[in-house]
């Protein structure tokens, strides 16, 4: 296991935990929760202010791409879903045939 670092940007200040640590990490000193970064980008030095605010703003439009990017899997895997049914609605009945419309249509309503 290795350490990750969680940092806050107000402060300028990072805290490190193990990988797996899963809860809110508090910054030592405004006690705002810090942002995780995890373990391969590198933690600025505290006098280089400019340095961290380009590490913010690289981890915006990391979020942003990340949740496009989850927006569109989503659409394509509708997509994929709705595919299947179709395909499934227009063979014959048969014993498997109403359960699995089921679980799909029910995977469908999830997303
Ligand atoms: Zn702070």
């Amino acid at each position: 296991m290795g350490m990750a670092a969680w940092v806050c940007f107000e402060c300028r200040i990072a805290v490190r935990r193990d990988t797996q640590y899963r809860g809110q990490v508090p910054c030592p000193e405004c006690g705002k929760h810090c942002v995780y970064l995890g373990y391969k980008i590198p933690v600025p030095p505290k006098s280089k202010p400019r340095l961290w605010q380009q590490l913010q703003v690289q981890l915006a439009q990391a979020k942003i791409l990340a949740n496009r990017q989850a927006a569109l899997d989503n659409i394509r895997l509708c997509h994929v879903l709705e595919r299947e049914i179709a395909k499934i609605e227009r063979l014959p009945e048969n014993p498997g045939r109403r359960s699995l419309l089921q679980q799909l249509r029910s995977r469908l309503l999830q997303l």
